[in-house]
């Protein structure tokens, strides 16, 4: 279920490796021509990781293997990003509109008024969803990265 920002507390990325799992990975053109053919698909002029089974293939263990070449859909989890969308949602930016979501799924989102750190969160994605930066600091696990491909 997806909620808006505000009501929730606080966030963070255990490197639990669930979402990938739970999740088929949207891809934009971009990422689908630069990801290796075999592990791509495209479905109805949409473009997806292909999952072998459930399990994403650049997944090693329960970590992401291709940190430099991480999805934007994968890096900004759980958060969704729109142009429209309802009061609770709504984050000014640069003078712009965003409607920001949280995906409960992530068993570490906790609901309630957002803190500081959490609301710091949020624009960081709004700055990487806008492609002004891919240096993430708050979003997905900084804490053990694997990179085994690329
Ligand atoms: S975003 Fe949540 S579900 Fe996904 S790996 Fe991090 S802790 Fe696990
Ligand atoms: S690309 Fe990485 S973050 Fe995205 S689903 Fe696969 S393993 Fe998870």
């Amino acid at each position: 279920m997806k909620v808006p920002w505000r009501t929730v507390h606080s966030w963070n990325c255990k490197a639990c490796g669930e979402c990938c799992i739970e999740y088929k990975p949207k891809l934009t053109f971009y990422e689908y021509l630069t990801l290796p053919r075999q592990f791509v698909e495209e479905r109805n002029g949409r473009y997806y990781i292909k999952k072998i089974g459930k399990r994403c293939p650049f997944q090693i263990g329960r970590l992401c293997g291709i940190q430099k070449k991480k999805p934007l859909s994968c890096i900004l989890f759980p958060f969704s990003i729109y142009t429209k969308g309802e009061d609770e949602a709504y984050f000014e930016y640069r003078g712009e509109e965003y409607y920001v979501y949280v995906d409960t799924f992530c068993k570490n989102v906790r609901l309630g008024k957002p803190t500081p750190s959490f609301i710091e969160t949020v624009k960081e994605a709004i700055k990487i969803f806008r492609g002004e930066n891919r240096n993430f600091t708050h979003l997905t696990s900084k804490k053990v990265q694997a990179q085994i491909y690329f």
